[in-house]
């Protein structure tokens, strides 16, 4: 047993110098740190000679965002390393390769994807990513159906959610979704011309009954093992290619919560769109573009989902009259319910996103926000009447 400490860059050099099959024997290594995260350290390892590289993450104990105050386990990188084994097995080639999952270092040894680019800054450049919906449905439907009791018995499902109690993430998401933005919380944070539409959240005994009522599920419905942190800054994406990294979150939840991060995020994207289209006719070619993501999504995760339940589904459950639908009608309620839970967060709450923030005009900014505030509290007071993905879409249509 090694003692945990923070990897230096030569000690990670080495860490990647021992998975055989990357490197060449002769050639020197070298190492970048290139996390950008509060949490980790991400070591980007090279041999300049042959252009292998591999990736070593390593979890901190504590979040750096609050100073080294917030301790957080370091159980979360072998979290983290084991779910990514577990997604590459459901889902083969949607996650990067693991080479090596250290638990007493708390890192995990993989595939470097520097060839692709992170999914947010990519659509903030303007990027157009025709098999997205087709990518992330796959992960979607195949990590959370053969995760949940449709597709797995109930003592292998049981034995499987040992491994991935996490109460250090989940009790981050509760603080910082499903509590911190609807009261006067130290960790928000707005910009000051935000403070009136704040203080309404705070107020608004509607919004936060049915808050309450995704929370409780995010607290109680272990339906499927989750991503539990989908946003698109935890997606590497080309082109041609989709990879899903960091599931240090992952835990058993509520199946909606994972495919309301990926929707919240194409939503705050198209709120930002205030600022990122150059005129109102390219705002809406590109708002129409991740609407139409948003329902290919939802369309092509509903056939698969179903596909995989008539083939798949465990006897036990699966095989009662009229219970797919209700379960998928719940599914498409919680994704809009969660959807707009992580919408709010990110522009009242502790982090947000680049989509928004670096907007430059204080007063585009301040337009997207409230467009972002309007189309998540829509969603969130509404999600319990949502029938079809086109109510969802004209949320956030209805507010534009
Ligand atoms: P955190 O949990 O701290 O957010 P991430 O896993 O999201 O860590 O990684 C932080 C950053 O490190 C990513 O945004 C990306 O720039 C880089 N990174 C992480 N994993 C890889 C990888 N497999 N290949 C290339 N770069 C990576
Ligand atoms: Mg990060
Ligand atoms: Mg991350
Ligand atoms: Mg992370």
């Amino acid at each position: 047993m090694t003692q945990y400490h923070p990897l230096n860059e030569q000690e990670a050099i080495a860490i990647a110098r021992n998975i055989s099959g990357i490197f060449a024997a002769e050639g020197e290594l070298s190492c970048r740190e290139i996390g950008d995260g509060n949490l980790n350290l991400v070591f980007h390892v090279s041999q300049p000679s042959t252009g292998a590289s591999v990736i070593v993450k390593q979890a901190l104990p504590y979040a750096k965002v609050v100073g080294e105050s917030w301790p957080l386990s370091l159980d979360r990188a072998r979290i983290e390393g084991e779910a990514l084994i577990i997604q590459d097995r459901l889902a083969p080639g949607l996650v990067p390769t693991v080479h090596q999952v250290d638990h007493d270092l708390a890192f995990t040894v993989m595939e470097d994807l520097s060839s692709h680019v992170i999914m947010r800054q990519g659509l903030i450049e303007g990027g157009v990513y025709p098999l997205f919906a087709e990518h992330i449905s796959d992960f979607l439907a195949q990590t959370l159906f053969f995760t949940s009791d449709l597709g797995m018995s109930q003592q292998e499902k049981k034995l499987l959610s040992r491994s991935f109690v996490n109460p250090d993430l989940c009790k981050i998401t509760e603080d910082l979704i499903f509590d911190h933005p609807y009261t006067n919380a130290d960790t928000n944070s707005f910009d000051a011309h935000l403070q009136g539409e704040a203080e309404r959240l705070w107020a608004d005994a509607g919004l936060h009954l049915e808050v309450a009522l995704l929370r409780e599920k995010f607290l109680t419905h272990a339906q499927a093992l989750l991503h539990g942190d989908l946003h698109t800054g935890s997606i590497f994406i080309t082109e041609q290619s989709t990879k899903v990294i960091d599931p240090e979150f992952a835990y058993f939840g509520p199946i909606g919560f994972d495919i309301g991060a990926v929707i919240a995020n194409l939503l705050l994207h198209y709120a930002g769109q205030e600022h990122w289209s150059a005129d109102a006719k390219a705002r809406a070619e590109r708002r129409r573009y991740l609407t139409d993501t948003v329902r290919d999504i939802w369309i092509a995760f509903d056939r698969k989902f179903r596909a995989l339940w008539q083939e798949h589904g465990t006897d036990r459950i699966a095989k009662t009259v009229g219970y797919e639908d209700d379960y998928m009608r719940r599914l498409l309620q919680d994704t809009a319910g969660f959807a707009g839970a992580k919408v709010v967060r990110r522009i009242v709450g502790l982090a947000h996103v680049a989509d928004i923030d670096k907007i430059p005009d204080p007063a585009v900014r301040s337009k997207a926000q409230r467009m972002a505030l309007a189309i998540g509290t829509a969603l969130i007071k509404r999600n319990r009447q949502i029938t079809s993905i086109e109510q969802i879409i004209e949320i956030a249509d209805s507010v534009s």
